[in-house]
């Protein structure tokens, strides 16, 4: 996204380092993905949207979509990379070779809308995922959560009211994008928090909202929008959530995952910009997982 941008490559190094340093590293199996097949983005987008992504961009220049958004050379690729990463997990989970999979993944997608890319994002790799699961494997009920600190928009607007699919989100009331309030569908269980929420209002919300309403949808697979900028520590929003709220979040969602799935979910990194508070939060995350 250029020098000095808050997306940049150092997050990935830093969730690395914080599961290297936890001894989680090399307890993991790693695998690296392939470019997604384009044919399935275009569950989640427009023709138009896909064409306009694909236009190649001069090594050493930069396209801007928007003030914060722009693509560079290799932009295009790391985009079908971080989809092919989380159909490559849906299809780990679904053929039982993990029960688990976490995908370290950038440019992030949630604000991805189905027409147009925004908030740093391209191509909305979990909506792809959630529609992929569907036509793929045929299944009846898929949970999509969104913890990030922003609303997911661009889920919210390839998934409302598509069949077989449950969001559920949190984020922080009044911040970017300002959606959220008016669910798009009767699908979307949308939660805004107030700035300075941390583990009370975390825990009411799991306990009151979130698990009664993906223990009534019964899931067969859930996928997370794993973004970790609620935290206190993050300099783009004013949440207070800790690594042991990451970890409290990550092992109730394993639990509805053991009662329907078994296991099956897929993670994928949305956002998280203070760097030590973005590497240890995985961790405690994938901590979790991991059970
Ligand atoms: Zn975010």
């Amino acid at each position: 996204m250029g020098v000095g941008h808050p997306e940049c490559p150092e997050r990935l190094v830093a969730i690395e380092r914080a599961l290297k340093r936890q001894g989680l590293w090399s307890e993991l199996e790693h695998q690296a993905p392939e470019p997604i097949d384009v044919q399935w983005l275009k569950l989640a987008h427009t023709e138009d949207h896909l064409r306009r992504l694909a236009v190649p961009v001069p090594v050493g220049t930069f396209r801007h979509i928007d003030p914060d958004t722009c693509m560079n050379a290799q932009t295009y690729e790391a985009i079908l990379l971080a989809s092919g990463a989380v159909v490559q997990a849906i299809d780990a989970v679904m053929a039982g070779r993990t029960r688990h999979a976490f995908c370290a993944v950038r440019p992030p997608g949630h604000h991805a809308e189905r027409g147009a890319a925004m908030g740093f994002c391209f191509v909305n790799h979990i909506a792809v995922g959630a529609l992929y699961a569907r036509q793929k494997y045929a299944l009846e009920r898929i949970a999509v959560i969104d913890f990030d600190v922003h609303h997911g928009n661009g889920t919210e607007d390839i998934l409302a009211n598509e069949e077989g699919l449950l969001m559920v989100s949190l984020f922080q009331q009044g911040i970017y994008p300002g959606s959220g309030t008016r669910p798009k569908g009767p699908n979307m269980g949308n939660v805004a928090l107030p700035a300075g929420a941390g583990s009370r209002e975390i825990h009411a919300m799991l306990e009151e909202t979130w698990i009664p309403t993906l223990n009534a949808f019964e899931p067969q697979l859930l996928l997370i929008s794993a973004g970790f900028d609620a935290h206190r520590d993050d300099p783009l929003a004013g949440l207070a959530f800790t690594e042991d709220d990451y970890a409290f979040i990550t092992e109730a969602l394993v639990a509805v995952a053991d009662t329907f799935c078994p296991g099956r979910i897929v993670s994928s990194l949305e956002g998280g910009y203070n760097l030590d508070a973005l590497g240890r939060s995985v961790a405690a995350h994938i901590a979790q997982l991991q059970r």
